[in-house]
Formats: structure tokens, C-alpha cells, sequence
């Protein structure tokens, strides 16, 4: 008999992570509120098992084609990851990782905790040389807000054979777009809070492992260290995944949209866009060009943070802790689901005015 045809990973979205079809069953997996449980099961306490965690786990492991482990925030997911290293470990990552990333890093390095250091993540030689002997390759691809792409295919079997432990932040591309562990990469870490969740209401984070001693060692130190999600959060997430394909699919679309617009406007230096994705960045003459264009803008809001089904933008800038190699007056922008003129007409409008201020 043929091999049933496996189902497309948008299908997926929509169907792993329910309860099994029978009658009367819900659809969906609940918020199940439970500090505890009955003795003499697998879960036994609300710091080890959920079952609106595990709906949501098995759900995103099967798009990242491994095992999940939800966590209280993409920060959260990422400390979870760190911590599978021996004290004083070699890691290189990309000089331009998420502010939050590079700090966190910076500050186990300053406790001695590990030894950093900060690449170009689209230098692949400059990659494979650093990795020579390091305990981890983080990669963070594309890159926020830079937006610069790393060459899985080259960079992560050279440092698996060098031995490192390969992880990659794959907030931005989420598994529609990018699936490293298929590229050969240990660990996926996500932000859910952005993309996977969509709607700018959760806080979540998720690691998606191949191997099942990694497994093993997060879940244990989730439990130890307690970052763990809610459970309405875990469902708010898993609610948000069930339209992933369709509004990641608006979202890109939209941003290819505006590509040439903003490319042909006079005020818009550059244009950075990675070639796929709902996330642009477009840089301006200076700092105050681009406050006075984020100040102007009334559609789009201007806030931190993306992903979301309403169209956000942000100066990186702003933040101190962003890298100086960013430039003053790039500003990101995260394109939602808005008509593509409506927030055309409301860029070329704010743009147009910040040219030229009164
Ligand atoms: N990774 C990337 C690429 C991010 O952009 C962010 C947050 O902006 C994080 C990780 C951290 O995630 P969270 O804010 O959910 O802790």
C-alpha cells in the first residue's frame, strides 16, 4: 500500500496539539488551571506538566520537526539554553543579536559563567573560524534589526564538526520560513511572543530540540529554575499558531508590497529586507528625522516589540543597549495585516512630513 501523503506543515498548524475526536470532546485543549495535581501520576505539580503547555509543545515540535519545551518568555527559553553549557564554555554569537540576547550573554560572561564571542554573522569564514573551538554556535537569523542572514548550510555542519552545540533563534522566520533543525541545528529557540502567538497579548518563549538528552536537561532545569509559561498563555499561544501560515502569508506579502515603494521614496536611505518575512528596516538620515517619522505615523503604532497582526514600528536606537554598529536612524518596521495602501498612504505621509520639519 503507498505511504499516505504527509500533510503540509499549514495543515499541521491547524491540526497537531487537539484532543482525540470523539464525542463531545472539545476541539481544543482548555486552559486547565492546576497548581496540582492528583497523586500517582506523570505530572503530579503545576511546575513540571500542563496539559495546555503540552497542546501548544506538541504543536510547535512538530513545525520545528522536534521536541518542545514552552518557558515564561523567549528570554526565559534562551537562559534555559545556557545553562546546558559547563561553567566557563566558549560561545560565539552574532554581534547583532537582540539586545536582550547580546545582554544576557554579556552578563554570564562578566560572572565568568562563559567566554564570548561576538561575530558577523553573515561572514561564514569568520563563523567557521571562531567555532573551531567553541562549546556553542548561537545564530540569530535574520537578525533583529539588522536583518542580516546567516548561511545555515555552511555555518552549522562546520561547527557540528568542530563539536559545538548548534542553536538558532528562529523568532523571526518561524517554522514556515526556516527549519534549522532540518539544516542540522541542535536547538530552535523562539520568542512567542512575537510571531508564533501574533496578536501582542503573550509573553512566551519555546525551545525545540533534535535530541533527547537536551530534552532532558531543559526540562529539569525549567522545573528547577520555574520559568515556566500560564497555562492561559500556553493557550493564547496555541491559538495564535492555528493562523501562523495565513498571517505570515499576508504579512510577507504586504512587506514585498512596500519594498519598492519605500525603496523609491526620497527620504529612505536604505531598505534591509532579508527576502522573506513581514519585517523591514528602513534607515533614515538621523535620529531626529526618525523620531519626528515614528512620531507622525497614525496607523501603524509606534511601539517595541512585532509580530503582531497590527503593523508596529520602532527607532532601535532609542535603546541604549542597542549596538552602536546599528545606525541612528534605522527603524524597524513589523508589517501586519492592514491593507497595503492604507499603510502605505500612512508611511509616505509620516515620511514625507519628517523630510521636512516645521
Ligand atoms: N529573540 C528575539 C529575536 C527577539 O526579538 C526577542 C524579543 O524581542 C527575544 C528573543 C526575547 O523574547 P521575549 O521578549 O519573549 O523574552
Amino acid at each position: 500500500m503507498a505511504e499516505p501523503r504527509p500533510l503540509d506543515i499549514s495543515t499541521r498548524a491547524v491540526t497537531v496539539g487537539r484532543p482525540a475526536a470523539e464525542p463531545d470532546a472539545p476541539l481544543n485543549v482548555p486552559v486547565v488551571l492546576a497548581s496540582t495535581y492528583g497523586a500517582g501520576g506523570e505530572a503530579e505539580y503545576g511546575r513540571y506538566a500542563n496539559p495546555s503547555w503540552t497542546a501548544f509543545e506538541d504543536a510547535l515540535g512538530d513545525l520545528e520537526g522536534g521536541r518542545c519545551l514552552a518557558f515564561a518568555s523567549g528570554m526565559a527559553a534562551i537562559a534555559a539554553v545556557l545553562d546546558l553549557l559547563p561553567a566557563g564554555a566558549r560561545v560565539v554569537a552574532p554581534r547583532h543579536s537582540y539586545t536582550g540576547t547580546i545582554a544576557q550573554l554579556r552578563d554570564s560572561a562578566a560572572r565568568g559563567r562563559l567566554v564570548l564571542e561576538l561575530v558577523d554573522i553573515t561572514d561564514s569564514a569568520a563563523v567557521v573560524a571562531a567555532t573551531a573551538d567553541a562549546a556553542m554556535l548561537w545564530i540569530e537569523s535574520p537578525t533583529n534589526p539588522a536583518l542580516e542572514v546567516a548561511d545555515l548550510a555552511t555555518v552549522v555542519p562546520a561547527a557540528k564538526a568542530a563539536g559545538a552545540i548548534v542553536v538558532v533563534d528562529n523568532t523571526f522566520a518561524t517554522p514556515l520560513l526556516q527549519r534549522p533543525l532540518e539544516a542540522g541545528a541542535d536547538i530552535v529557540v523562539h520568542s512567542v511572543t512575537k510571531y508564533l502567538a501574533g496578536h501582542s497579548d503573550v509573553l512566551m518563549g519555546a525551545v525545540v530540540v533534535a535530541d533527547r538528552s537536551h530534552h532532558d536537561a531543559l526540562l529539569s532545569t525549567r522545573g528547577l529554575r520555574g520559568a515556566i509559561p500560564a497555562p492561559l498563555e500556553a493557550f493564547l499561544a496555541l491559538r495564535g499558531l492555528r493562523t501562523l501560515p495565513v498571517r505570515l502569508e499576508r504579512a510577507q506579502a504586504t512587506a514585498q508590497a512596500l519594498l519598492p515603494r519605500l525603496e523609491a521614496h526620497p527620504v529612505v536611505e536604505e531598505v534591509r529586507y532579508p527576502g522573506f518575512g513581514g519585517i523591514v528596516s528602513i534607515v533614515l538620515a538621523d535620529a531626529a528625522i526618525a523620531d519626528d517619522f515614528v512620531a507622525r505615523v497614525r496607523l501603524w503604532r509606534h511601539a517595541t516589540s512585532l509580530g503582531g497582526v497590527e503593523s508596529t514600528l520602532e527607532r532601535r536606537r532609542r535603546w541604549p543597549a542597542e549596538a552602536p554598529t546599528i545606525p541612528e536612524g534605522l527603524v524597524r518596521l513589523s508589517v501586519g495585516l492592514e491593507h497595503p495602501d492604507d499603510l502605505w498612504a500612512d508611511l509616505d505621509a509620516a515620511l514625507t512630513k519628517a523630510a521636512r520639519p516645521a
